[in-house]
């Protein structure tokens, strides 16, 4: 036992390996530098690489990985049947199909020494190395060990971390070691190896995207070893944040079919360990023991340049403060999580989504070689609770605004599973581009009446009486009418026009 405790914290204390190994073989000088290699960084040397072919883009990543996207590592990856699969780090889309975490193979990458000199240019990644400052009106970014690399353009795309609640922050070292904050493929490998080491039980805090998808997946991977999934978090029901009331209540149900204990409006007060168990105390008075903990109680953005670098942080968001061009300074923009930015149409947000990191980045790419676009394509998400159950939104949807919903009756082609099936795409901002135009229902759509009403429907977000978000229940494809919905600041008095143009009744 002694020995197993040495190897996982051996392992807790994880050594990123620096590629290159020194920074010397860094390029000094570069044209194009990327601070983050997340999926904002991904999708904005894509558009730097179609505006000008030749460029040569530095990307610094800290993670010590080639460019990947997370939306798997809550969802399909749990359900890959092989290890082999795993270890190449790739998943099973819904129809099982296999692909990749990694956007790009590794060939596709130049290396550090070589960008430079290469006639094509290309996209170097510098893996395992952090920028520590900026110097905006030199132009320089400096690394943690003081080396300098001056830059003509450069990204801030530095994302965000999980938060942690403070009573893990202090628990003592042999509590934080059944702990996991749940964000990259270094955490998904570790909570990996502990799933498989045969726990009794585990408990995901929090109840938002990541808490209620985490669950989810292991919930209904893990009914053949009788792994008990507990999952605590204040709201009344899963997503209580995004949906409203009657649905985040009925969502939760339907978590529960999954297999997981939900314990809803309540919140861890106390930590003990007990033997090798953790004991939680709850403030509803009741105790949870688990052997394993995930916490998944939010995210904050990077921003320690600002305080380094002298850069403006939203008050009311955080994140770096943009323009709606993204620009936070002169040569300097910034994208996804980490960003705060003015949105032309909803005004000033900050969106901790992937398809937002995909359109602000390609926006920031696309400014950082002259278009001077504002932000106007709004980005969508998507959310799935396990195959069978998911939803698809944009603009501004949290349950504090004043909803309408219509419903009608799922069938078997209404769920994630099936999209991927029809389509071969798991990533839902990619299906939205191949969805065929829908025509209009007639009649009048129905507002709900009692539970089982909620299989599938459309519910719009209003402000001011205008419509600014829509969530599509189990409803798929309809991502263009949505967007044109949210253009023409449609008002309330014609929602129930607008809901017939969804047609959710046909399929
Ligand atoms: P990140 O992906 O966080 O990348 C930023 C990178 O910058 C990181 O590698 C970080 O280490 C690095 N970095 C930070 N500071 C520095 C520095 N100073 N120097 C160098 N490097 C630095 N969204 C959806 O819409 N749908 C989903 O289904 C979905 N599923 C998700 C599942 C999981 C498990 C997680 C964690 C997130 C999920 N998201 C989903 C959210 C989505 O993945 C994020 O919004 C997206 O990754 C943001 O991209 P980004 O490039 O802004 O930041
Ligand atoms: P979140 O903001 O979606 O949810 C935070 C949740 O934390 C709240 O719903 C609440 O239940 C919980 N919480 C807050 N304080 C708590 C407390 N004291 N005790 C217990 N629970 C508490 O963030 P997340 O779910 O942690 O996700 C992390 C990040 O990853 C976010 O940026 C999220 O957008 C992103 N993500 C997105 C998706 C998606 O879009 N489908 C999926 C996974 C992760
Ligand atoms: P849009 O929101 O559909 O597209 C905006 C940009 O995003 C386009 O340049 C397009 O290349 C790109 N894009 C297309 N598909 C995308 C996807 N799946 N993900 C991310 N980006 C994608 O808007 P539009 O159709 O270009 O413009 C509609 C109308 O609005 C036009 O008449 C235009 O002139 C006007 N417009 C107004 C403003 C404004 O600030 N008010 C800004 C731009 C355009």
């Amino acid at each position: 036992a002694e020995k197993k405790k040495i190897v996982r914290k051996s392992k807790r204390i994880r050594k990123i390996s620096k590629f290159p190994a020194e920074s010397k073989d860094i390029p000094s000088s570069v044209p194009y530098l990327l601070i983050g290699g997340g999926t904002a960084s991904f999708a904005a040397f894509r558009a730097i690489k179609s505006a000008d072919p030749t460029a040569k883009v530095l990307v610094v990543d800290k993670e010590g990985y080639y460019p990947y996207m997370r939306p798997p590592l809550s969802k399909e990856i749990w359900f890959n049947d092989d290890a082999e699969t795993t270890k190449k780090l790739h998943f099973k889309q819904w129809n099982g199909s296999e692909r990749s975490l990694f956007y790009e193979p590794q060939d596709f990458y130049v290396d550090c020494t070589k960008l430079n000199t290469n006639p094509n240019g290309g996209v170097a990644v510098a893996r395992g190395w952090t920028v520590k400052k900026l110097d905006v009106f030199e132009r320089k970014a400096i690394l943690e060990d003081g080396y300098e690399i001056s830059y003509e353009k450069c990204l801030i795309a530095t994302g965000s971390s999980p938060k942690n609640l403070p009573l893990f922050e202090e628990a003592s070292q042999d509590v934080k070691d059944k702990v996991t904050l749940f964000r990259g493929i270094s955490d998904f490998e570790e909570l990996e190896d502990i799933i498989k080491s045969g726990p009794k039980s585990v408990a995901v805090i929090g109840g938002g995207f990541l808490g209620s998808e985490l669950a989810c997946a292991l919930a209904r991977q893990s009914r053949k070893t009788g792994l008990n999934v507990h999952q605590i978090f204040p709201e009344p029901g899963n997503m209580g944040k995004v949906l409203p009331g009657y649905l985040n209540l009925w969502t939760t149900n339907m978590v529960k079919k999954e297999g997981v204990n939900v314990i809803t409006n309540a919140e861890v007060k106390d930590v003990e360990k007990v033997k090798d168990q953790l004991v939680l105390s709850l403030n509803n008075g009741s105790k949870i023991v688990a052997d394993h903990i995930i916490v998944a109680v939010g995210a904050s953005p990077n921003t320690d340049l600002a305080r380094t670098s002298d850069l403006e942080l939203d008050e009311d968001y955080g994140g770096f403060l943009v323009n709606a061009e993204l620009m936070a300074r002169s040569n300097l923009w910034s994208a996804g999580d980490c960003m705060c930015f003015y949105d032309v149409k909803l005004g000033r947000r900050r969106v901790e989504h992937h398809d937002h990191a995909v359109v602000s980045g390609r926006l920031a790419g696309e400014n950082m070689t002259g278009a001077g676009k504002p932000y106007w394509h709004q980005s969508m998400f998507w959310s799935d609770l396990g195959p069978d159950v998911g939803y698809e939104a944009i603009g501004i949807v949290d349950s504090a605004l004043p909803t309408v919903g219509v419903f009608a009756k799922a069938t078997d082609k209404d769920t994630p599973k099936a999209v991927v099936e029809a389509t071969d795409e798991s990533n839902r901002a990619k299906t939205e581009e191949e969805a065929q135009p829908v025509s209009p229902a007639s009649g009048t759509p129905e507002s709900p009446k009692h539970s089982e009403d909620y299989g599938k429907g459309i519910i719009f977000y209003l402000r001011d009486d205008v419509v600014v978000g829509i969530v599509m229940w189990n409803v798929f494809n309809r991502m263009s009418v949505a967007r044109q919905v949210l253009k023409e600041e449609t008002k309330y008095a014609d929602l129930n026009e607008v809901a017939k143009l969804f047609n959710i009744h046909e399929e």
